[in-house]
């Protein structure tokens, strides 16, 4: 039963990582591709294991960090703690993280791409890769 919930943008981002497609790495790509909420190593195992029962820690640690090495896969670490991951194919977008409930909430600004664009020229710079965090707490009034 293979099928549509193996999808082979997952298997070509195993491919390009340099990694052979099994069904335990394919469980773990479709996690990625699914996921909306940056999952840390454990979330993404405890997914990929409803998927796939077979799907051992060593492999979900080793496939994420080869993903992520070959840049396919972003490691966030929000809070300075545990790593999360979000994979490098979704579109651009900036992070704002609730310091208190530790949600991450996902923003894209024109505004603020323009800004860092001409702060970068400013210096002689095209910007290749960015990133922007507000560690934030809710409003109360
Ligand atoms: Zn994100």
């Amino acid at each position: 039963m293979a099928g549509d919930f193996y999808s082979s943008e997952g298997d070509a981002v195993l491919r390009e990582a340099g990694l052979r497609v099994t069904r335990q790495r394919q469980a773990i790509v479709r996690v990625l591709f699914e996921a909306e909420d940056h999952p840390d190593a454990e979330q993404v195992l405890v997914r990929a294991r409803d998927k796939d029962a077979s799907v051992s820690q060593a492999t979900a640690y080793r496939t994420l960090g080869a993903l992520a090495d070959k840049g396919l896969l972003h490691r966030h670490m929000f809070d300075g703690g545990v790593t999360r991951f979000e994979l490098a194919t979704r579109p651009h977008h900036d992070h704002l993280i609730d310091v208190e409930s530790g949600e991450v909430m996902e923003f894209v600004s024109d505004e603020i791409e323009c800004l860092q664009r001409r702060i970068a020229a400013e210096y002689g710079y095209d910007i290749v890769a960015h990133r922007l965090e507000l560690y934030c707490k809710k409003r109360r009034s």
